[in-house]
């Protein structure tokens, strides 16, 4: 009664019951779900009653509930049974039953499956193969070759295309026997969960996060064809590299290898790979979070890009960096009207004069210096361990001293920590010389420190710019939100920073934004960390020129994953 698919599932970690054989044989065709994305919208969470035949397996039909199993099928035929009367309903069943004894194998291959991502509702897990050893020269060949591959495909967005990458990440979990799932949101885009389970259900999950989609890379500019995935002098190289695709190995490898070990984990953990984070995540994170919430319901953790390892003055003791917190985007477009003519007779005032005045008193304008907890902890930490100045130990203080200020806001880096900044990107008017635009905009990147209100920060640029016939029109943003710097997960981050590389953790404040916002909207305590040590050098190339990533910092990458999951997951 098994089809064939469903006994690459043999060596799944907890023992199958009769019912779960059934699921995976008639319930599930993990080769189809994602075929009809975003039909996976039609992931319900729908209970299915089975019905146990004669070899001991339960079918999804009417009568008791089955509860060993998740509901993560869509029973194509469900809606026969809803709202009908009993007699309807058991005729309906019969004439299923009868479909389904003489050709199980073809209801087998039916599209009807959804994933098997959805949180348990049993205890999960319960036993596992004996534990053996992880064979990390395997899980390195392994990674490597996965990243290579991974790189070209090319999901430069836009237009993004992540949809190859979602496919060939899954057929890897599944290929593992851990289930996984797709969706398309739009025609193209993909976005990818797996789940591996862990035994019982009291313990929050934790989301593995990263982004399928890449910047763009001019060849021109590379010493290496962006999207070849070369391995060379123990480097692997190519676009998204660092920026997410290594990371997205690094998660997905640490959950095989736990797997294979046989190790179990007292929390599910989650693998998502979303879509479009490079432009802003709105048919990525965004549709994910609004539309398939129900994958995830069951999380109160998140690791996502934004943090990392990095190396100390000294260049041989490490620090964890961990962003508990980020700056928001608020986009604006400022329009400027005047009449419209031919250039050889210009009245005094056009479009362009004006936003040109605009945009002249705007960056005049100063935002007020302030420090938020994160960034003053980042500084005092680094600080003390670094021997550093003094004066960084209380950054709020030391500011206050004009000299210090200065110096401290002439790197733009320090200046995006301790203010609101803002800064035209966009330009645009007339497209030819001798027209006189009747309209002109420039579009306008302010970034907001977490506590900034958006509606201050646009009223004071209007009076900055003292012209009310300029038009503001806010283009994107969204609410602040922080994780506290203090959790069961953050603790988990400390140990292994102590027993794997003696090193401290600091919490900080990223200045661009990730795809975290959107999971913390959902109250999940959501971390910007992933346990690799990015070479000063390696990272210059995120989203700059020749992006590559060493095989020995992915593999401990893949090492440090292993086994923080094992210390959050209670072993
Ligand atoms: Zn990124």
């Amino acid at each position: 009664m098994i089809a064939s698919d469903a006994l690459r599932f043999g060596d799944e970690l907890f023992s199958l019951t009769p019912a779960d054989l059934a699921c995976y044989s008639y319930g599930m065709d993990y080769r189809q779900d994602a075929q009809h994305s975003p039909g996976s919208l039609a992931v319900r969470r729908h209970q299915p009653p089975a019905k146990p035949f004669s070899d001991g397996t339960k079918l999804p039909i009417v009568g008791e509930l089955s509860q060993n199993h998740n509901r993560w099928y869509i029973f194509r035929f469900s809606g026969l049974f809803e709202s009908r009367p009993p007699l309807t309903r058991a005729i309906a069943a019969a004439f299923l039953l009868a479909c389904l004894a003489i050709s199980g194998a073809t209801f087998a291959a039916s599209p009807a499956a959804s994933p098997n991502v959805l949180p348990a509702e049993s205890m999960g897990v319960t036993q596992a193969p004996p534990p053996q050893p992880i064979n990390w020269d395997r899980v390195t060949q392994e990674a490597t070759d996965l990243l290579s591959k991974y790189i070209q495909i090319n999901t430069t967005n836009p237009p993004g295309n992540e949809i190859e990458a979602a496919r060939m990440l899954k057929e890897k979990f599944l290929t593992d026997g851990v289930p996984a799932t797709t969706w398309e949101p739009q025609h193209g885009r993909g976005i990818i969960a797996a789940r591996l389970r862990g035994i019982g259900k009291h313990n929050k999950s934790i989301i593995l996060l990263s982004h399928m989609d890449v910047v763009p890379a001019d060849p021109k500019e590379w010493q290496v064809p962006p999207f070849a995935g070369l391995v060379k002098n123990g480097q692997i190289w190519g676009r998204g590299a660092i920026d997410d695709k290594g990371p997205g190995v690094i998660e997905l490898m640490a959950m095989l290898a736990i797997k294979r070990a046989g190790i179990l984990l007292n929390r599910d953990v989650l693998f998502i790979a979303t879509g479009d984070e490079e432009e802003g995540g709105k048919n990525g994170a965004g549709w994910f979070v609004d539309h398939e919430a129900s994958v995830f319901s069951d999380a109160g953790y998140l690791l996502n890009e934004g943090g990392g390892i990095h190396p100390l003055a000294d260049n041989k003791r490490k620090v964890y960096v961990v962003s508990v917190t980020e700056k928001t985007p608020l986009w604006l477009r400022l329009t400027a009207n005047g009449p419209a003519g031919h250039a050889s007779d210009p009245p005094a005032e056009t479009a362009v004069t004006r936003l040109v005045h605009a945009l002249d008193k705007l960056s005049e304008y100063k935002t007020p210096v302030h420090v938020i907890g994160p960034v003053q902890d980042y500084y005092h930490s680094v600080a003390q361990l670094d021997h550093g100045p003094r004066e960084l130990l209380d950054l709020a203080s030391a500011l206050k001293n004009p000299a210090f200020q200065d110096k401290f806001v002439s790197d733009p880096g320090q200046n995006a920590q301790v203010r609101d900044t803002i800064t035209p990107t966009v330009l645009s008017a007339s497209q030819k010389t001798n027209v006189i635009s009747e309209t002109a905009y420039a579009e306008i990147d302010c970034r907001l420190l977490p506590g900034s209100d958006s509606k201050t920060v646009v009223s004071d640029i209007k009076k900055a710019i003292g012209d009310d016939s300029i038009k503001i029109d806010v283009l994107l943003n969204f609410q602040p939100i922080s994780s506290p710097s203090r959790s069961p997960l953050m603790n988990a981050i400390e140990t292994l920073a102590r027993v794997h590389d003696q090193a401290s953790v600091v919490p900080s404040m990223v200045i661009g934004f990730t795809d975290s916002h959107y999971f913390r909207q959902k109250k999940i305590v959501s971390y910007g960390f992933i346990p690799i040590e990015i070479l000063p050098a390696e990272g210059k190339g995120i989203h700059g020129v020749n992006e590559r990533v060493g095989v020995k910092e992915l593999a401990d990458g893949i090492q440090r994953m292993v086994q923080l999951l094992k210390i959050f997951g209670g072993q």
